[in-house]
C-alpha cells in the first residue's frame, strides 16, 4: 500500500474513534448507572470515563487505541490475563453444545466435573460438597444461610448470629451486607440484617463470654489480608488460632476467599498457608479467571447431612443462572491453566520481585506503608510530613487519575493504591507497573 494513502487515514481512524467515544460516554451517561460511584460527578460536562474495548494479556486498550497495565485484575478478578484463547474457546464450545442447563432439576458434565475439582484442593472428608452461585456475595449469603439452617436442623437454633471483623468486607447483598465491617458502605442498612457482633481481633474475639459465644452460629473471615480494607494483613498466624478457637467454641469458620482464591497469595487458597480447613469456603471472582460471574461455596459432608430427610431439611435457595454451564467450562479451562503452566511457582517469583521494587516505593516521601501478601499490594499515600489526607482532598483517586498518563490502570481505597496485576504477569510487565507507580509519585501529583 501507497504510505502517503496509508498515513492520510491515520486522522479519520483517530476522529472516527473520536466520535465513537464521544457518542457512547453521552449514552453511558444517559442511561447506565455504575457501581460505587458518584453519579453526579460521572456525569458532569466534563468526565470522560475510559471506555474498555480490547484487551490482551495484562494490558487494556481504550476506544481510542491507549494501552493501559491493568494493575486492578479487572476489579481483582482476572488471573491468566485478558483475552485468554483457552478459556475463549472452552467457553464457545461449550455454548455451542448447550448454553443454559437449570441445576435445579438437572445437571449437567462441567459442573459436575468443575465440583470434583474443587473439592480436590482439599483432604478427603473435609470440604466434599459444592454449590453453586453467581458471584462473592452469593457465595457469603449460601454459607450464611447453610450455617443457620444447620443450626436449627441439629438442635443449637440458639446459635442464630455471626461474628465479624471489623472493616472486613464481604460483598454487597443485604446479608453479605450485614457482615461488613466498613461504616461509610454498611452503616447506613445496619438492622436490616443478620445480628453480627463486629470484633476488631483475636483478642476481642477470645474475649467473648460463654453466653455470647454461646450464640454464634459462625465466624466469617477474609484469610491473611483484608482486601477493601486496603489490603491489610492480619498477623502470621491468626487463621490457624481462629480455627483452634472455632474448634473449641462449636462455632462454624467461613472462610471469604472471594479475593484471596485462585493463586493471589502465591497459594491457591489463601488458607493452605496455615494449614487450615474451613467449614464454609467462598470462591468466586478468580474462579473463572475472571472471564464470567460465578462461584462457589464448598462446605463438609458432616454440615451437608443435616439437610437430607424430610422436604422442610433441604435448602430452599437458588438461583436461574446457578452452575451457568459457560462459567463452569471457564472455571474448568482456567484450572487446566494452573495445572499446565506452573503459575503458583510463576506467582511466588513475581511476589519476591514486587517485594523487591515496593522497597523503593515504601521508601518515597509521599509514601506511609506499603502492604503485599503475594501478587496483592497496597500503597498508602501520605503527605510530605507523614499526615494522612483529609479524605475530601480525594488523593488515591488523584493519583490512579494521574498513573494512567504512565499507561497504569487502577483503582484506590481510599488514599491507598491497590497494585494487583493478573497472576500471568511477566517480569517486565511487572518492571513497568512499578516504574509507574514510582513516576506518578515523582510527579507531586499529590500537591495541590
Ligand atoms: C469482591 C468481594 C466480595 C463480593 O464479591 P462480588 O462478586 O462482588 O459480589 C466478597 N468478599 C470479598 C473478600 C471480596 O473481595
Amino acid at each position: 500500500m501507497d504510505c502517503a494513502l496509508r498515513w492520510g487515514w491515520v486522522p479519520r481512524i483517530v476522529a472516527a474513534m473520536r466520535e465513537d467515544t464521544r457518542r457512547w460516554i453521552e449514552k453511558d451517561k444517559r442511561h447506565c448507572w455504575h457501581p460505587f460511584t458518584r453519579q453526579g460527578e460521572w456525569c458532569a460536562e466534563g468526565h470522560e470515563p475510559l471506555v474498555i474495548t480490547g484487551g490482551d494479556g495484562v494490558w487494556l486498550m481504550d476506544s481510542e487505541g491507549r494501552r493501559y497495565f491493568d494493575g486492578n485484575s479487572s476489579i481483582w478478578t482476572n488471573v491468566h490475563g485478558h483475552g485468554r484463547r483457552e478459556i475463549g474457546e472452552a467457553v464457545r464450545e461449550q455454548l455451542e453444545r448447550v448454553s443454559h442447563v437449570s441445576f435445579l432439576g438437572q445437571t449437567h458434565p462441567a459442573a459436575i466435573e468443575l465440583a470434583g475439582r474443587l473439592c480436590g484442593f482439599f483432604p478427603r472428608g473435609t470440604l466434599d460438597r459444592v454449590f453453586f452461585s453467581d458471584n462473592g456475595s452469593t457465595a457469603v449469603e449460601c454459607a450464611l444461610k447453610m450455617s443457620l439452617q444447620y443450626r436449627q436442623q441439629t438442635g443449637e437454633g440458639e446459635r442464630c448470629g455471626f461474628v465479624s471483623f471489623a472493616n472486613g468486607y464481604h460483598g454487597d447483598t443485604l446479608g453479605a451486607a450485614s457482615l461488613g465491617g466498613v461504616g461509610r458502605f454498611f452503616d447506613r442498612f445496619r438492622g436490616a440484617g443478620y445480628p453480627v457482633r463486629f470484633v476488631r481481633d483475636l483478642l476481642e474475639l477470645r474475649g467473648l463470654g460463654r453466653e455470647e459465644s454461646g450464640g454464634v452460629s459462625a465466624v466469617v473471615v477474609e484469610p491473611l489480608v483484608q482486601g477493601v480494607n486496603g489490603m491489610r494483613l492480619w498477623p502470621a498466624g491468626m487463621l490457624a488460632e481462629l480455627r483452634a478457637w472455632c474448634d473449641a467454641e462449636g462455632v462454624h469458620l467461613i472462610l471469604d476467599e472471594v479475593m484471596t482464591g485462585f493463586g493471589r497469595t502465591g497459594t491457591m487458597f489463601a488458607c493452605e498457608r496455615e494449614g487450615v480447613v474451613p467449614d464454609f469456603l467462598c470462591l468466586a471472582k478468580g474462579l473463572t479467571g475472571g472471564t464470567l460471574p460465578l462461584a462457589a461455596t464448598l462446605t463438609r459432608e458432616g454440615i451437608y447431612e443435616a439437610f437430607l430427610g424430610g422436604a422442610e431439611r433441604a435448602f430452599y435457595y437458588g438461583h436461574s443462572y446457578t452452575a451457568h454451564p459457560a462459567g463452569c467450562a471457564a472455571a474448568l479451562a482456567s484450572l487446566d491453566l494452573f495445572e499446565g503452566g506452573r503459575l503458583l511457582e510463576r506467582v511466588v517469583e513475581r511476589a519476591g520481585q514486587m517485594a523487591e521494587g515496593l522497597v523503593r516505593i515504601a521508601g518515597h516521601g509521599l509514601v506511609r506503608e506499603v502492604r503485599q501478601c503475594g501478587l496483592i499490594a497496597g500503597i498508602e499515600l501520605c503527605g510530605p510530613g507523614g499526615e494522612a489526607f483529609p479524605p475530601e482532598s480525594r488523593v488515591g483517586e488523584r493519583f490512579c487519575f494521574g498513573a494512567r498518563r504512565h499507561g497504569l490502570l487502577t483503582r484506590p481505597i481510599l488514599d491507598t493504591v491497590v497494585l494487583m496485576p493478573p497472576l500471568c504477569v511477566s517480569g517486565e510487565e511487572l518492571d513497568f507497573s512499578l516504574d509507574a507507580v514510582w513516576k506518578t509519585l515523582e510527579e507531586g501529583i499529590l500537591e495541590g
